[in-house]
């Protein structure tokens, strides 16, 4: 059994068991999306930074205690998690920065970040004895769900926008899933899909409508914290979509921090695309997040209506970070940087926090002394039509050496 001890309801708060709901609060309905609550006294007495040390277990898993789940035959058989956090010796430099670090999480089986909360998602799906799970996605969900379905023979189905990039949608039809390609934006497939999982039975992934995903998000910054020896940043930069990610990092500092693993807690920086911020517009005014009609190249945050919304400012206001937004060029321009610095490949979403932190530097929001995390969170292989925008030219010649000098004049 896990040590999960009680869901709580983020609108009106009412408490209930682990076994008595299975998404969203029944008085508030699908908006009511639920927080879970551990028992970090009886999780203290099996945990310690000790137990953790010896623990030869390397990828998400590592962090058991902490993940709400029953049964760990059900665990899948993908290696998800423990990608590399590195230190970038060369952006270090360039930017003046000595404390920068960089996960790249698109080192994951699927290619993206979420292959964490999927694998939960199909833990809980064959714990509840489900043969059918389903989920709509900007993309990245989708594939991961699909891949890790298929590798426990759970049936798929996804509903994904006709215009996800078309390295996701191969993803899914090569891990046989059914995939409903929506004349719509991925708002619109959200509903859809849980018309269809109340009407089929499928059991449903959804990002925030299903609480256990911020748990599987939550295991990139357990991560993180280990990686780094117990040192907490000063500032996390993290693309924002429907929220999920960011309450996950949220909740992993929180969780070392209820286990006396560290001593205080990050500011939170949310990062979206200009056209489609409202996330980061809430946090830097109001609070209060109003949808927008998503106009941007990063198709994995293009939501209008962020699921996650009410837990995602919550979680920023609470760690006193705030919120930057990027252009399509300021993100094309991460990916080709980070790319030819550093070796690594991003899509324009796992590009986008970094784009922001580049942003936040030159406006002073943060400076070059501080300890910076930056989260890459989807494989740059995923759109390679925004990759081709950012990359610039090859140099096509005769196969001869004189065509070679030629060309590099
Ligand atoms: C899903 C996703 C995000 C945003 O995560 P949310 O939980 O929706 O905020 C960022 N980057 C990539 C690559 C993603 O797939
Ligand atoms: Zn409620």
């Amino acid at each position: 059994m896990s040590y999960v001890q009680k869901l709580k309801c983020l609108l009106c708060g009412t408490e209930y068991k682990p076994k008595e709901i299975k998404y969203t609060c029944p008085q508030c309905g699908d908006e009511g999306i639920l927080e879970i609550i551990y028992d970090y006294s009886k999780i203290k007495k099996i945990f310690t930074k000790e137990i953790l040390k010896m623990k030869s277990e390397y990828s998400m898993w590592r962090y058991l205690p902490l993940l709400p789940v029953d049964d760990i035959t059900k665990i899948g058989p993908s290696k998800v998690g423990w990608t590399p956090l590195y230190e970038v010796k060369r952006i270090r430099e360039d930017l003046g920065m000595s404390n920068i670090w960089i996960k790249d999480d698109g080192r994951n089986p699927t290619a993206s970040l979420k292959d964490r909360p999927s694998a939960i998602a199909v833990v809980k799906a064959l714990e509840l004895g489900e043969k059918m799970v389903t989920c709509a996605s900007t993309g990245n969900a989708a594939s991961s769900l699909a891949g890790a379905s298929a590798s426990v023979g759970l049936k798929s189905y996804i509903f994904v926008p006709q215009t996800a990039p078309s390295a996701k949608m191969v993803q899914l039809l090569v891990f046989g899933s059914v995939v409903f390609a929506v004349r719509g934006t991925y708002d619109q497939a959200f509903v859809l899909s849980i018309k269809a999982s109340r009407e089929f039975g499928w059991y449903n992934r959804n990002t925030a409508f299903n609480p256990y995903m911020v748990e599987g998000k939550k295991t990139v910054a357990l991560e993180i914290i280990e990686q780094m020896d117990f040192q907490v940043p000063d500032y996390i930069f993290v693309p924002v979509g429907d929220g999920g990610i960011i309450s996950g990092v949220a909740k992993a500092y929180k969780d070392m921090f209820s286990l006396g693993f560290i001593d205080h807690l990050p500011k939170l920086v949310a990062v979206q695309a200009e056209g489609c911020p409202p996330i980061v517009e809430a946090v830097n005014g109001d609070g209060l997040v109003r949808f927008v009609e998503p106009k941007t190249i990063a198709d994995s945050i293009a939501v209008g209506i962020p699921r996650n919304r009410v837990m995602a400012v919550r979680d920023i206001k609470e760690s006193k970070g705030f919120g930057m937004a990027v252009s399509d060029q300021e993100i094309l321009e991460a990916i080709k940087y980070l790319g030819s610095k550093q070796g690594i490949f991003a899509e324009p979403a796992g590009s986008t926090a970094f784009a922001g932190m580049v942003k936040a530097l030159k406006e002073g929001k943060i400076s070059r002394k501080e300890k910076v995390v930056v989260l890459v969170t989807g494989n740059g292989l995923k759109d390679v039509e925004s990759a081709k925008k950012a990359g610039g030219e090859v140099l096509v010649i005769d196969p001869n050496l004189k065509a070679v000098k030629e060309a590099m004049k």
